[in-house]
């Protein structure tokens, strides 16, 4: 049986722009290990058009891994190309995966504007054009001086772009496509169609775009030894773009390559229709689950726990499903703002890592202490319960409005193993559940310490297992508690 993935994010939206991220987690590239920890989501290594501000979603040069003097500096936001390499090579060393995030959607921060014809598209109808044809300054020419030419002498300009928002000539901003161009069909339809999103939108319909995309990513394969990719904005490109792109650099790798996009949806539906147009070539984010953990966090206690994996792509499309309680944007003050509550954190933690299906992906900030730079010892401990003893079948007890649990039964091969958990967004209590008549007569404890029983497994493998209000207890075999502290 192969040990559970554990995906870190490896990064938040206010790091301080001092170029020092990827230092930073090389010196705890050590301790990510030792937490159970098997990948890490990095964020985009190359230059954005804020320079070392930016977190890095806003793609000026792809090929400048911070080397090159662009945007006020050379290294990016999380320091230079030298220290990026460093930082691959260390998580590698303790044989933790890397996952580079990718950003194909749009470019920004053009070096000149073109004259460029164009037409306006209604903000909120992207379908609907307002007005004639007109000529407008678009910042779409993309020389990168300051690079000179280094590993591609490639010159973007309009031809390689769909539209853009903002006309240099008038300082006007609007929605402008380009005259003889269509917005991509294959995107997600809110607003009409949803393919334009920000700065200057890439056109795969262009055959140099794609060309010059494959070969950066055939360039970044070889530079950085990466194990897979995290995806951004997937709903606003064409949907079928990333099977080829992706073919190509498993092809190049020699083994299949971890992908998971970022389709920002609460429908499950949504989710199911891309994973079934992008040929499988990726996971998605539970997107959905993220809005149940959210709601179940922010509604006083009322939210019905039964119903907490209900329209998920964990139910519904499990193999494919990365989930996750927080990321970058849905941090206070980002665009996707809807922050799991602090109180329901565990909770909701222990609801992604401790299952036997999803992949989760656990949060920078919920993982680090920012003030020490430690791991927090609570999120170190269910890392733990799941690398070393969340193995084996599983038995749901998602039957009460406000007390749920969950077993699993353990995996002979996995010393100790076997769990209990049972958690509230509401009062406490206990719940009567199975761990598996092997568990009998011994004793189990609560890992986390919010419930300090000592509780012996009956006969037939069961036991009445405590919770405090708004609280998760993770019960374990005592005799495995060195194995996860
Ligand atoms: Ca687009």
């Amino acid at each position: 049986m192969n040990k559970n993935k554990t995906i870190l994010q490896g990064f938040e939206w206010y790091l301080e722009p001092n170029a020092s991220h990827w230092r930073y987690v090389k010196e705890r590239s050590g301790a990510i290990k030792d937490a159970g920890i098997t990948a890490v989501w990095l964020p985009p290594a190359y230059k954005g058009a804020q320079g070392i501000h930016d977190v890095g979603y806003g793609t000026y040069d792809l090929y400048d891994l911070g080397e090159f003097d662009q945007k006020g500096s050379v290294p990016t936001k999380y320091g230079t190309k030298q220290e990026y390499h460093d930082l691959i090579d260390a998580l590698h060393y303790h044989g933790v995966d890397v996952y580079a995030d990718i950003v194909f959607d749009h470019f920004l921060g053009a070096d000149e504007t073109e004259e460029v014809e164009a037409i306006r598209f209604k903000d909120n109808d992207r379908n609907e054009v307002i007005g004639e044809p007109e000529k407008i300054a678009a910042w779409t020419k993309f020389t990168f001086p300051n690079r000179h030419q280094a590993y591609s002498d490639y010159t973007w300009t309009w031809k390689n772009f769909k539209g853009v928002n903002h006309d240099e000539n008038t300082g006007e901003n609007a929605i402008w496509g380009f005259e003889g161009k269509h917005w991509e069909s294959a995107v997600d339809h809110e607003n009409g169609n949803y393919d334009y999103l920000m700065g200057a939108d890439l056109d795969m319909d262009y055959q140099e775009t794609v060309e010059q995309l494959d070969l950066w990513g055939r360039w970044y394969l070889h530079q950085s030894h990466v194990d897979g990719f995290r995806i951004d904005a997937v709903k606003h490109i064409r949907f079928s773009f990333f099977i080829d792109w992706l073919k190509k650099r498993n092809e190049e790798a020699g083994r299949e390559l971890f992908a998971v996009g970022e389709y920002w949806n609460g429908e499950v539906e949504r989710l199911e229709n891309y994973l079934d147009s992008c040929g499988g070539m990726m996971h998605l984010f539970d997107v959905p689950l993220h809005f149940n953990l959210f709601h179940a966090s922010s509604s006083n206690g009322s939210y019905d726990m039964r119903t907490i994996f209900d329209h998920t792509l964990l139910t519904s499309r499990q193999d494919w499903a990365v989930t996750f309680v927080d990321n970058h944007d849905t941090q206070e003050g980002q665009s996707l703002q809807s922050w799991v509550e602090d109180w329901f954190k565990l909770q909701a933690y222990s609801l992604i890592l401790l299952r036997d299906t999803g992949i989760p992906c656990v949060f920078y900030t919920d993982v680090f202490d920012v003030q020490t730079g430690t791991i927090k010892e609570d999120m170190r401990i269910l890392m733990k319960v799941r690398e070393c003893l969340a193995y084996g079948s599983q038995m749901d007890y998602f039957d009460d409005p406000d007390i749920v649990g969950f077993t699993r039964h353990g995996d002979p091969s996995y010393e100790n193993s076997g769990v209990a958990i049972v958690l509230t967004n509401a009062k406490g209590g206990s719940k009567r559940m199975s761990v598996g008549a092997m568990q009998a007569g011994h004793t189990f404890v609560d890992c986390l310490g919010n419930c300090d029983e000592r509780l012996i497994i009956e006969e037939d493998g069961r036991a009445d297992f405590p919770v405090k209000d708004g609280s998760v207890s993770v019960w374990i075999n005592e005799s495995a508690l060195a194995q996860v502290k």
